[in-house]
């Protein structure tokens, strides 16, 4: 496909040991900076955006429409690679309050036509009826997932465990939809795992999501991943005391403002499993998703 957006990332993302931190025992910490790897393409929207943009282009689409909050990373990540690939894209937000923010007017300025759908009729986005409403209003588009999640986000984050060059023994990371999860878990071999932190309340129907991912993409269920759902700090983009003590105290020692809404909590958790005894004398990567903001 048009190559000039793959040339824009730049790879392998580093990998960086914490290192001087008592909390961490017996467990070696990698972070797999993938936050580093674009200035505005969140990274692990790029991991599960190149193959499906690469399907976008190769059945001909032209027009790119897809889902997401207001806060949606995603939205930004297909309004940006739309732009420089030369789709045309729409982003469909949920609240018909018209919400706009700093990064919903970004996509505009990428190019995206926003357009506002109440809460009952987002659940329902994927029916067949609220489909037919949009392909009414804006004509034929490729249908990108909400969070970009698909068959087609597998092979991409399979793609980040191969750059990875140290011995390993788990993968650590923050799951929203799961997708990133599922590929992840895919991508791994032998006896490595992947723990997912779930950065949402209540979200349990996020098993069944990853499991359907895996037999739709490898043709079967996989046994080496779970998903932790202890660590969302009051729920999705919320934050709580013991959230806010840990970025500030990890940005103190270690120089890095971790992303609050997913990256932050994955990394809690991973220390709260580690004092827990999980992954005692063994490697954790943990993959560092996207980027904190410091005035946050
Ligand atoms: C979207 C996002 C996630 C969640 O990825 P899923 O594949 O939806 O689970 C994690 N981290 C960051 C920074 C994100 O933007």
């Amino acid at each position: 496909m048009r190559s000039s957006l793959e040339a824009e990332f730049v790879l392998p993302s580093p990998l960086e040991e914490i290192t001087g931190d008592e909390r961490l025992r017996s467990t070696r910490v990698l972070l797999k900076r993938d936050d580093l790897m674009h200035p505005e393409i969140t990274g692990n929207k790029w991991r599960k955006l190149k193959y499906l943009l690469r399907d976008a282009d190769e059945v001909g689409a032209t027009t790119l429409l897809t889902f997401g909050g207001a806060y949606s990373n995603h939205l930004r990540a297909v309004a940006a690679a739309g732009r420089r690939l030369g789709f045309d894209t729409i982003g469909v937000v949920r609240g018909d309050e018209r919400p706009s923010n700093p990064g919903l007017r970004r996509a505009e300025a990428d190019g995206m036509r926003l357009h506002y759908l109440d809460r009952a009729t987002y659940r329902r986005k994927a029916d067949e009826d609220v489909l037919i409403n949009l392909r009414r209003r804006f004509g034929d588009f490729y249908l990108v997932p909400e969070g970009g999640t698909s068959v087609h986000t597998l092979p991409g984050c399979a793609e980040m465990l191969r750059e990875i060059d140290v011995a390993y023994d788990s993968v650590v990371c923050a799951v929203g939809t799961g997708g990133t999860l599922a590929g992840i878990a895919a991508g791994l071999d032998g006896h490595r795992r992947a723990v997912g932190v779930s950065v949402l309340r209540g979200a349990s129907s996020l098993e069944c999501d990853v499991d359907r991912l895996h037999r739709a993409a490898v043709g079967r269920s996989l046994s080496n991943w779970r998903i932790d759902h202890r660590f969302h700090c009051g729920g999705f983009a919320r934050r709580n005391s013991e959230l806010d003590a840990f970025v500030g105290e990890f940005s103190n020692r270690h120089g890095i403002v971790l992303d609050r809404v997913y990256v932050a909590k994955a990394v809690l958790g991973l220390y709260r499993l580690i004092a827990e005894g999980e992954f005692a004398s063994s490697t954790v990567v943990v993959v560092v998703s996207g980027r904190g903001d410091p005035s946050s």
